[in-house]
């Protein structure tokens, strides 16, 4: 049957030809594009670790997760201004005084920040501020936001839309590179699928992660916090998307503190710095036996 927009994995040569393995035999066939942001490096051999609170909520609070998280071993600090809610009426971020509060936080911790852009007139502003542009679920077929976007110099964090297929995803990121800038790492971060909120969020699609590392030579990085919504699901899930491949996670936290207030917004997804220091040790553990590995052959 012909049917119109139907795409297939071996349309990626063209929908994707700056970003398509196929079409860029130079990385071979497992060959990562380092990105790199600071002197942290995605795709390089060890996992890059980014966590912190879901939104920036306040100074004391922002600062109070960005130290803890430095403390368990976070490479980079997450946080939102511009946060994508479901209701007008929710809490919808402190904009330009939360970005002014992860910078505060970066320069504290020495960790570089990646916080999410919605409106492409806000792109240079939301630039000026933080070390990573992330674009989110619900924009990433926003076409002017990544064209935008990739007339930045920024990298940028390219979260998978939560109903998009790989070729989709991959020609979303293609928007962004055609503009020039090709430091895109893209994050799996769950699909609609069957859960739909009665047992998990949404769907962590693990499969992906290597279908995404054999089409393209981006970095992958997977979203453990919004593919599950349920923290006591956060560090399993963490696990298992380092074994399929991933080269990074972002994770949300929140204070332990028992007088702390809960978080504005994901507090049922948010885990512990404890939690956050487990997971890092078991990519050190991961770590040390991959070397082990590579010495032995
Ligand atoms: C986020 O990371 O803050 C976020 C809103 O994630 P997503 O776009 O994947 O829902
Ligand atoms: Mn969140």
């Amino acid at each position: 049957m012909n049917i119109a927009g139907k795409v297939e994995i071996d349309d990626l040569p063209r929908i994707c030809p700056l970003l398509s393995r196929r079409t860029n035999p130079r990385f071979g066939e497992a060959q990562t594009r380092i990105v790199q942001v600071g002197s942290l490096r995605f795709g390089s051999e060890r996992p890059a670790v980014i966590a912190g609170p879901c939104a920036v909520e306040d100074r004391e609070q922002t600062l109070e997760v960005a130290r803890a998280v430095k403390g368990s071993g976070a490479d980079m600090l997450r946080g939102g201004a511009y946060k994508p809610r479901t209701s007008p009426h929710d809490f919808q971020g402190l904009g330009l005084e939360g970005l002014k509060i992860l910078r505060e936080a970066s320069r504290e911790t020495g960790l570089p920040v990646v916080t999410e852009v919605m409106d492409p007139r806000l792109v240079e502003q939301v630039a000026e501020y933080t070390d990573m542009i992330q674009i989110g679920s619900r924009n990433m077929q926003n076409y002017p936001l990544l064209v935008e976007v990739g007339r930045t110099r920024k990298p940028v964090l390219l979260k998978r839309g939560m109903a998009a297929g790989l070729c989709e995803w991959l020609g979303a990121a293609e928007y962004i590179a055609n503009e020039g800038n090709f430091d895109i790492v893209l994050c799996e971060r769950g699909i609609k699928a069957f859960s739909n909120g009665e047992y998990s969020r949404y769907s962590l699609d693990l499969n992906v992660i290597p279908a995404v590392k054999a089409e393209t030579f981006l970095p992958v990085i997977a979203d453990p916090s919004h593919a599950t919504g349920v923290a006591a699901m956060v560090e399993g899930a963490s696990r298992a998307a380092l074994e399929f491949g991933a080269q990074g996670l972002i994770i949300e936290v929140a204070s332990d503190r028992l007088d702390a207030s809960k978080p504005k917004c994901d507090a049922a997804q948010a885990i512990s710095p404890r939690t956050l220091r487990k997971i890092i040790h078991y990519i050190d553990g991961r770590q040390e036996v991959l070397a082990e590995g590579a010495h032995a052959a």
